[in-house]
């Protein structure tokens, strides 16, 4: 790839689930990658951000920090994500507007669609209707990077995209219990099952509700394709575009750790948005890509990497 040879690129959070896999293949590529820590550049203060794009010039931004997490850390912790994630996006959008910078990458969410929408969730009705109660501090906060691309476009020309990333696993992730997605959630759940030899599983809510599981490695070559290939202003979708219930989550995660007792479901906890599924058809045609990997060989990967770096995995926030 070309287009990457010697590219300088900014990817915040790269230290991070997503970043991490981002920063990879951008190196793999021949780009000339830093990735910020936190203890040196807050991008809480536009300051820290300006700093950070002044001192390395890039040519690309990726903006993969965020603070985010599964359904119950939105439920505990719904203040801190919603302002660290706005006033993140909009120090790093205007930071790198200062800096010239020729490409910028917002990193979204599933989460800003409307929560309550019929069927596969496509570009053209992301502004059709209220967020889910149990997602609107984060997926609104995601969604103002989009109008703020959109508004530096129209006023400086700025050539901000903004992908829409559907619910990711993977090796890397979050399994702290509170924080977790599912997918993590699980793993971490049906191994120690297995490990402990426990005759049930604690599984939150009805097992119903529907979702969409991108591996995160596919996601990151995603991340990287449009980044070097979308310029639209519209937000383009990226995910596998196949729904999978809870329950057929569970029982692969069951099946891939091997796990042979029963689930409980604990329908105190709550379901969240009924369905969130993406559309992907304009990824594919735009990106010339669909993601490779199928659910069950992603968790067997994913279990595998739990498994060898269980210890550490499990002390991460
Ligand atoms: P969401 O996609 O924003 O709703 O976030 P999650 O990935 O956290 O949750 C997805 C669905 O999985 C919800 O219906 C949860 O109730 C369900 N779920 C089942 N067990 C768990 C679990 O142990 N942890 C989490 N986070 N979700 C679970």
């Amino acid at each position: 790839m070309a287009f990457w040879t010697n590219k300088r690129v900014v990817v915040t959070g790269g230290a991070g689930f997503l970043g991490s896999f981002v920063v990879d293949k951008l190196r793999t590529a021949g780009a000339q990658v830093f990735v910020p820590r936190k203890r040196d550049f807050n991008f809480v203060h536009l300051s820290d951000a300006q700093r950070c794009f002044q001192e390395q010039k890039p040519e690309v931004v990726i903006h993969a920090a965020a603070y985010y997490g599964g359904i119950w850390i939105n439920q505990v912790h719904p203040g801190k994500i919603y302002f660290e994630n706005l006033i993140m996006g909009a120090n790093v959008i205007e930071a790198a507007r200062l800096a010239n910078v020729q490409k910028f990458v917002g990193i979204g969410t599933a989460c800003s669609y409307p929560g309550y929408l019929e069927g596969e969730l496509k570009e053209e009705n992301l502004w059709d209707g209220p967020l889910h109660d149990s997602v609107r501090n984060y997926g609104l906060t995601k969604k103002m990077m989009a109008v703020q691309c959109w508004a530096y476009r129209k006023q400086y020309d700025f050539n901000g995209i903004h992908l829409i990333l559907t619910n990711l696993y993977g090796p890397g992730d979050s399994y702290n219990p509170e924080r977790s997605h599912v997918a993590a959630a699980l793993v971490r759940k049906f191994v120690e099952g297995k490990l402990q030899n426990s005759p049930t599983v604690e599984v939150w809510g009805t097992g119903k509700p529907i979702r969409e599981f991108l591996y995160v490695e596919d996601c990151a070559e995603a991340i990287v394709r449009a980044a070097e290939k979308y310029d639209d202003v519209t937000p383009l979708n990226i995910g596998t575009g196949v729904g999978t219930s809870i329950k057929e989550l569970a029982e692969t995660t069951m099946s891939a750790t091997g796990y042979e007792g029963e689930i409980v479901w604990n329908s105190d906890k709550p379901d969240g948005q009924f369905k969130k599924i993406l559309d992907v058809s304009r990824m594919a045609e735009a990106l010339d890509w669909q993601a490779p990997t199928d659910l069950h060989s992603g968790l067997v990967r994913t279990v595998q990497w739990y498994l060898q770096n269980k210890e550490e995995a499990d002390k991460k926030w």
